[in-house]
């Protein structure tokens, strides 16, 4: 497997297959550049060394060809701004244009391709499928996608160069035609990018040689989108704080009184297990005694505190209460490694961000102190980032469901293509 950084790229065209997926004003303008940002020194690394760029990326989920509030050109003064380097627009990632200029591409020239989603080709899901399509016609239709044009799809952009390098951790759990499969044609000229080899030294670091106490956040809304990440980190680490929504599933599996508050009566037993698996194993679980209560899901709610598992009637709890966040404090000062995915409160809602706040500034101050932690999880960036903290705290992933799907052990495609 070669390392971006060993390899040579005189006089070669590298295609790198970044994360642009950037969120966008109504004007079409990039309001976070965060994406873009990360991917720079993988960009300036191959100009420095004598090669030229072809960029490609998805941008949201157009669902048509040429769907233009989805085209890459809006965010190629973004790019320009960031990368200091004039930015040539393929307009298109297939046909012959898109060729044509990546052929006349010189050493230190950077373009990019059209949003690849354009295509149903780079997922590999068929589109314009009857409503009344019976399971065997979908099956069908996707065989035909994946053996014929997804084929050709993929064939043509590795067409355009010499080198293959994959940057896009986010969308490393897809095996989508520029994700994973384009990979197989540069057998001897694949390699991760920074961001790739940045996330995968992190992640690995924490899950596989964690300084201890090692303690995991884990917030959200349900139980049962995070039930695999719990029992996979249950095998590794000291002590699971957990907060969000699914306080309340465990409370009321417990006998508890939740009221109006996020609930999934079906998860009782799973939460019982993981109690009980918890005491078991002598990994310490910490909830928070008391919530912050609303009478509405709203900024303008009237709130008080109750114990989180004697919520009245008519109240849900919106966030952890004082005790909680004296509790989450002193536990999060006591640890060498931490996890945080998911806030622990409705933290887009300001009056209901406190708690989540505390625990972004607790971490923060470990971190100071010589702990190493780890954000990840949309959620929990867009929380740091919310709460301006983000360079105070060890690593933030850039990705959601990649990172949950590396840590709970499964191969991610974009992964396994490279160091196969
Ligand atoms: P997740 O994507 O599972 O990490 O969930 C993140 C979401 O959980 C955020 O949008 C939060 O607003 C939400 N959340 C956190 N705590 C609660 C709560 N007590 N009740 C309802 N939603 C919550």
């Amino acid at each position: 497997m070669f390392k971006i950084d060993s390899y040579d790229f005189t006089g070669k065209r590298a295609i790198i297959r970044v994360d642009f997926n950037v969120p966008l004003d109504a004007e079409g303008n990039v309001t976070d550049d965060t994406r873009i940002r990360a991917a720079i020194p993988t960009i300036k690394k191959v100009l420095e060394k004598g090669g030229s760029v072809i960029l490609m990326s998805h941008l949201g989920r157009p669902k048509k060809n040429n769907d233009m509030k989805f085209s890459l050109e809006q965010i190629v003064p973004a790019i320009e701004k960031r990368l200091g380097v004039k930015v040539q627009f393929a307009g298109d990632c297939m046909g012959e244009k898109a060729a044509e200029m990546a052929a006349a591409l010189k050493p230190g020239e950077v373009m990019l391709l059209e949003n690849l989603r354009f295509y149903a080709e780079e997922e590999g899901k068929p589109r314009g499928l009857a409503e009344d399509a019976t399971d065997e016609e979908k099956k069908a239709a996707k065989k035909a996608l994946k053996e014929g044009p997804q084929k050709e799809f993929v064939k043509k952009l590795a067409s355009y160069a010499d080198c293959y390098i994959n940057d896009a951790f986010g969308t490393a759990h897809r095996a989508h035609s520029s994700t994973a499969l384009i990979a197989d044609y540069f057998p001897n000229d694949k390699m991760f990018g920074y961001v790739m080899e940045n996330e995968l030294k992190a992640i690995d670091g924490v899950m596989e040689n964690p300084q201890r106490p090692f303690c995991a956040i884990i917030g959200g809304s349900k139980v049962s989108t995070k039930i695999t990440i719990i029992e996979k980190l249950m095998e590794k680490v000291d002590s699971i704080i957990i907060g969000g929504g699914m306080t309340y599933t465990f409370a009321a599996a417990q006998g508890g009184k939740v009221g109006n508050s996020i609930c999934e009566p079906d998860m009782f037993p799973v939460a019982l297990e993981i109690l009980e698996k918890a005491k078991q194993k002598g990994i310490k679980l910490v909830m928070s005694p008391d919530a912050l209560i609303a009478d509405d899901f709203a900024q303008t709610a009237n709130t008080d505190y109750a114990p989180a598992n004697a919520i009245p009637d008519g109240w849900e709890g919106v966030d952890i209460g004082e005790e909680g966040k004296k509790l989450f404090r002193e536990h999060i000062l006591g640890c060498k490694t931490i996890l945080w995915n998911g806030p622990v409160g409705v933290f887009e809602i300001d009056k209901f961000a406190t708690g989540s706040r505390a625990v972004a500034e607790a971490i923060a101050e470990a971190t100071q102190k010589g702990a190493y932690s780890l954000i990840g999880g949309g959620d929990s960036v867009a929380c740091i980032n919310k709460f301006g903290l983000a360079d105070k705290v060890s690593y933030v992933s850039t990705g959601g469901g990649a990172l949950l799907e590396y840590m709970e052990g499964k191969e991610l495609p974009g992964v396994a293509a490279i160091r196969k």
